[in-house]
């Protein structure tokens, strides 16, 4: 058997947990095309590379 939750988890603690998940995204890269900062994963703004 899985692990299961005994409580459901209210809509205040998902959307902490959603928060956290964003800063985590929100890490910021270089571009390996013209060392520009951009978020990381996302499209380079000045050169497009991804
Ligand atoms: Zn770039």
């Amino acid at each position: 058997m899985g692990a299961l939750p005994k409580r459901r988890i209210s809509t205040r603690r998902k959307g902490k947990r959603r928060a956290n998940i964003k800063v985590k995204l929100k890490l910021l890269s270089s571009c390996s095309r013209c060392g520009n900062k951009k978020v990381y994963r996302q499209v380079c703004p000045s050169c497009g590379q991804e």
